[in-house]
């Protein structure tokens, strides 16, 4: 059996597993990186967009990959939380003269993110491959396939949502189907979004337009459009002229009228989350150790930062030569990032929760509260601090 040796090996190399595969490897840390899908050919059929939050931009600056998305990325200076009756305004000038965030082509940044992993020596990119096994003993952790086997000190999961080396490490998920799909779209409109991004909480559940850059010489949106299961089939079923008439009709007059400007696709919804988020010389992060509602725009966001503590734990014990995978470095990773983790969840749930709510007794107090966040000094550009991804 042939043996290849690193410091860490990193199960999927999405969006997290990418950055932070880029974090080590830049560190002096050697990193072998597998995935199921084959990166050396055309990124995935990802049409999404992300919102990039400031402090994930500077998390994708220290890999030295922001400066390459700079160009293409379209700046959030301010935001419109919108409902049936109440509008709610938040500006980025209200907190620091940088933009709140960005949004960027999710192809974008997995092309920048591969190509940055091409260009580093100490990192191995092995695609597409099956793992078939994982195996932790007192020294090391050994990742098996077709009789080839690769050594570490640890193993990072970062595979996603669906996770299965989450599922094989026998750790334990909490799963809730919201029963809800995302369907996705870039979008053209008449009038300029003036780099704002819009968030529209329907009963049926949240609708958001955020800014792009033109397309064709239209300005442009890209849409989440979230809708009970059934309907979502019927919204993408739908002719690209009575697609764009009900989005009018559901978000108004704000953006004047739509045409698409890109492919439809469909996110089905749930949250999933792993208890704890290690076991022995294996850590899980990103969407497989918690998967949470875009209703926020913030799943990336919190993985990114899941990164920026990791490979700073990683980083101090290799300065110190002491063992990559110690149980007591997992479980302070776990420990740190348990506050941030559980409150987004909690938060992205409740706020699906709050918006899909009829009870008059229930939408009265929303109301109320979205005017208190008006009213209360001090309680907006709390609120941006924290969608920048400042703590
Ligand atoms: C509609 C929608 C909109 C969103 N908008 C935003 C937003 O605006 N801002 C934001 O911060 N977040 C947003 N998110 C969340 C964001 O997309 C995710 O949090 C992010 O993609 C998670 O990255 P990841 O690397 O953990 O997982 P993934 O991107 O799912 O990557 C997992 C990787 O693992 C690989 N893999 C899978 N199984 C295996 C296996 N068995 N072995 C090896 N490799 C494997 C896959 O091929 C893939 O490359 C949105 C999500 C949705 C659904």
């Amino acid at each position: 059996m042939r043996q290849k040796n690193s410091d860490i090996i990193i199960l999927g190399a999405g969006l997290v597993g990418a950055a932070l595969a880029l974090r080590l490897a830049q560190d002096g840390l050697q990193v072998t990186v597998f995935d199921r899908q084959d990166l050396s050919a055309k990124p995935p059929n990802d049409h999404r967009t992300t919102a990039i939050s400031y402090g994930s931009s500077q998390i994708l600056a220290g890999v030295g990959v922001w400066q390459k998305l700079l160009p293409k990325a379209q700046p959030i200076r301010a935001i419109q939380i919108l409902d049936a009756t109440t509008r709610l305004d938040f500006d980025h000038r209200l907190v620091r003269a940088e933009p709140m965030g960005h949004i960027i082509e999710n192809a974008a940044l997995r092309l920048e993110l591969r190509l940055a992993m091409a260009s580093q020596k100490n990192l191995q990119l092995i695609s597409p491959i099956t793992l078939q096994d994982l195996k932790a003993d007192a020294g090391e952790i050994t990742a098996t396939s077709g009789g080839k086997s690769w050594r570490a000190a640890a193993a990072v999961i970062a595979d996603g949502r669906q996770s299965v080396w989450r599922d094989k490490l026998g750790l334990s998920v909490r799963r809730h189907d919201y029963g809800q799909t995302a369907v996705i779209a870039n979008v053209t409109h008449a009038l300029p979004h003036d780099d704002t991004a819009f968030e529209c909480f329907l009963p049926a559940g949240p609708l958001a337009l955020l800014p792009m850059p033109d397309w064709r010489g239209r300005p442009q949106s890209s849409l989440v459009w979230t809708e009970p299961k059934n309907r979502a089939q019927a919204l993408q079923a739908l002719a690209a002229d009575e697609f764009c008439a009900l989005l009018q009709e559901r978000f108004g007059d704000h953006l004047g009228s739509f045409a698409i400007s890109g492919p439809r696709q469909a996110y089905p919804l749930d949250i999933v989350y792993a208890t704890p988020v290690y076991a022995a010389r294996a850590v899980v992060i990103g969407d497989a150790a918690h998967g949470i509602h875009p209703i926020a725009g913030q799943g990336l966001n919190l993985g990114l930062r899941d990164v920026a503590l990791l490979a700073d734990l990683f980083a101090q014990q290799a300065a110190r030569g002491m063992d990559l995978g110690s149980p007591l470095l997992l479980a302070d990773y776990a420990r740190r990032r348990s506050f941030d983790t559980v409150s987004m969840q909690a938060a992205t749930h409740g706020l699906n929760w709050l918006f899909g709510q009829k009870a008059v007794p229930i939408t009265s107090a929303r109301r109320l509260g979205l005017r208190l966040v008006d009213a209360i000094p001090g309680l907006k550009p709390a609120f941006i601090k924290r969608a920048m991804g400042d703590f």
